[in-house]
């Protein structure tokens, strides 16, 4: 096999993978076994830059940095939809459309999904361009990012018509967005507000790397061009599915203004079963030649017609407005509402973000005030109904004081948040920061929960995540609700967490920026925290992925005296302060420059473990033989066909045995 077809059958196989996981939602490989084939083909096209392909599958992992979004002007124009609210609406523009059109007309209902809309040009089977909509005639090329997004297919399966324009809907599942915003949290940053901001912002992001890492989704409803091969709207949705791309299967096909309102009373209450956002119904003319003699108006074509659902919104009185100080001693307004039943849910409070924004809508107490759910967690208030404001209402005076410990708060320039600067004296600040360190993602200490660490140190017991290792089981005793068992688990948790790794230390030690992923970069990199103490912004910067804010975080954080002091008596009750001796002796460059299959089953080691091993002592994994694998590790029951391709290239088949005596 040539390097060549060896490059576009790895590129082939890795598109099957991401159709099946993506689209289909049926994987049919490991993450980690993706990964290795997407190495190799990494490797082979770094090393052959003539083989190289816009559309490579290596290219979803982003990189390309866009500075400024070339403008392009859309080929076919962006209509924006007509709007409808109510049975009337529809039967008028059925009227309308009956003047137009003789004969039967049938109508597909699609759902209309909240996001970015975008329009993908393909051309002989592959991607060519991505485009913001825009103002609907021209919009912003942003390829480079529309390209990392796994469901978006760089070449399509089957037949295609040669050039088209598809449209659709870039969106942020819920699940990916709160898994964002916890990631956020992690690290001290303000939750996104919602998911469609949050997927239209990652469109326009220059990095592409970073909207690689967002778990953004592309549905598709609309193909435009000439010579498509269908007839329907209802066809092309079917079209489309069979050139790879995701389209829901929620769409329907009727014949009548009552039909459309089934299928809107159906989805106002399923939606809230679906993994993404949706804002209404889409009801359009099934039949293209029908939709061409119907055209569009300057707007909006004559043949679809958007249905919203009636937006989740109910009004209730404002009780209270109080105040909550976060680990970082940011504020956050809560509004305190007459409880409510709002989307299947009785809502007493509502966010209020921050003092611009209560200033920007003249929120008061004991205003009615409308509130909104959307896809975020929390509700919103997005509006006050002055015609029932009390006439002695007075405007909300924002705090100045940190409700908690009473220190005067802080707003730095171009910061929207206030700030509780009383680091080492502010028990929320100091409560939630150990809650942080016994979090699970961090030290996970079993037996004691964030209420207890509440309750030790509001009684003094300690004030600081050091202090834990001092708690005795006489200590804790006393405290409300603590018997013996749980006492001496609570004490055992916090022994075993003396073992707990050194990334994890790092971040559990609340950095502000320095989430989990980054915490495992610096820990790699500077392998003990007196290098990392050390380093000064320069050298921090130096390191893959870590910008200035990260950097300016990490020095000021071991600046304080108060953290060094902590850090200090970490380390003397022994807790893991760099890499373990063990992971750094694992970490070899035994097998560097090597490339190595694995195949069949083994006795001492599992198939990952050892694939493990061969890349930290600096080897490479590969799936699949040729000339240029250096070893074939052969387990048990192997496949015959590796084995014959390995012999008749004469490639070293090694036992199990033999591998680890390598690395001895
Ligand atoms: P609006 O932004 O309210 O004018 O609504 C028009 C937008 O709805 C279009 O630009 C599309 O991005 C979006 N949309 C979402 N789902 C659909 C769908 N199934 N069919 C057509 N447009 C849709
Ligand atoms: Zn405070």
């Amino acid at each position: 096999m040539s390097i060549q077809q060896k490059i576009e059958g790895l590129r082939n196989e890795l598109r099957e993978h991401n159709y099946n996981y993506y689209i289909l939602d049926n994987p049919t490989i490991s993450d980690y076994d993706f990964d290795i084939q997407l190495k190799e083909l990494q490797g082979l096209e770094a090393a052959h830059p003539e083989f190289y392909d816009a559309n490579s599958p290596s290219l979803r992992v982003g990189g390309e940095v866009t500075k400024n979004f070339n403008t392009v002007v859309h080929e076919h124009r962006m209509y924006s939809l007509d709007n409808s609210y109510s049975k009337e609406d529809l039967l008028d523009w059925e009227k309308r459309i009956k003047k137009m059109i003789d004969g039967e007309v049938g109508y597909t209902c699609e759902l209309k999904y909240d996001g970015a809309s975008i329009s993908l040009t393909y051309e002989n089977g592959s991607l060519l361009r991505a485009v913001t909509r825009g103002d609907g005639t021209q919009g912003d090329d942003v390829t480079a990012n529309i390209k990392t997004i796994k469901s978006v297919p760089l070449k399509l399966k089957g037949n295609f018509p040669k050039k088209f324009d598809i449209r659709g809907e870039i969106v942020l599942p819920f699940e990916g967005f709160n898994k964002m915003n916890e990631e956020r949290l992690d690290i001290g940053e303000e939750p996104y507000r919602n998911p469609r901001n949050t997927a239209s912002g990652s469109l326009k992001l220059q990095d592409s790397a970073e909207v690689a890492r967002r778990p953004l989704e592309c549905l598709l409803y609309n193909i435009t061009g000439s010579n498509l091969g269908f007839d329907t709207q209802f066809e092309s949705l079917e079209k489309a599915r069979q050139m790879g791309f995701k389209v829901p299967n929620a769409s329907k096909l009727v014949t009548s203004v009552d039909e459309v309102l089934e299928f809107v009373e159906y989805w106002d209450v399923h939606r809230h079963d679906l993994p993404y956002e949706t804002d209404g119904v889409v009801i359009k003319v099934n039949d293209l030649q029908q939709q061409e003699e119907l055209g569009f108006t300057s707007k909006a074509p004559r043949w679809a017609m958007a249905f919203k659902f009636k937006a989740e919104q109910v009004s209730t009185r404002l009780n209270e407005i109080t105040y909550q100080v976060g680990r970082t001693g940011a504020i956050t307004p809560v509004a305190n509402l007459e409880p409510v039943e709002l989307a299947g849910t009785t809502v007493k409070r509502a966010s209020l973000h921050n003092a611009d924004q209560i200033e920007k809508l003249d929120i008061r107490e004991g205003d009615e005030v409308f509130v909104e759910k959307g896809g975020e967690i929390i509700p919103k208030i997005i509006a006050v109904d002055l015609s029932k404001r009390p006439v002695n209402s007075k405007p909300t005076q924002y705090i100045t004081h940190c409700p908690e410990c009473d220190t005067e708060l802080e707003r730095t320039e171009g910061d929207a948040k206030h700030y509780c600067p009383n680091y080492n004296g502010c028990s929320v600040q100091i409560i939630g920061r150990i809650q942080h360190y016994i979090s699970r993602k961090a030290m996970d200490i079993e037996g004691l929960g964030g209420e207890t660490v509440a309750l030790l140190v509001n009684e003094g017991l300690i004030s600081n995540y050091s202090d834990l290792y001092t708690l005795t089981k006489e200590d804790v005793l006393p405290l409300e609700r603590m018997a013996e068992k749980s006492a001496e688990n609570l004490v055992n948790g916090i022994e075993a967490s003396k073992q707990i790794p050194f990334e994890r230390v790092l971040f559990a030690i609340g950095i502000r920026f320095v989430g989990e992923t980054v915490a495992k970069k610096l820990a790699k990199h500077y392998k003990s925290i007196d290098a990392l103490a050390n380093a000064t912004i320069e050298d921090l910067v130096s390191v893959d992925e870590i910008g200035g804010r990260i950097a300016e975080s990490v020095v000021d954080f071991f600046s304080s005296e108060a953290n060094k002091l902590n850090l200090k008596k970490l380390r003397t009750v022994g807790v893991q302060m760099e890499i373990s001796a063990e992971k750094l002796a694992n970490q070899t460059d035994l097998l560097k420059g090597l490339s190595i299959v694995v195949s069949g089953v083994f006795e001492t080691v599992s198939r990952n473990e050892l694939k493990k091993m061969i890349e930290d002592n600096g080897g490479k994994v590969s799936s699949s033989i040729s000339s240029k694998t250096s070893y074939l590790v052969a387990g048990d029951k192997m496949g015959p066909s590796k084995l014959a391709k390995a012999e008749t290239l004469g490639v070293a088949i090694i036992s199990e045995q033999e591998f680890l005596e390598k690395l001895k």
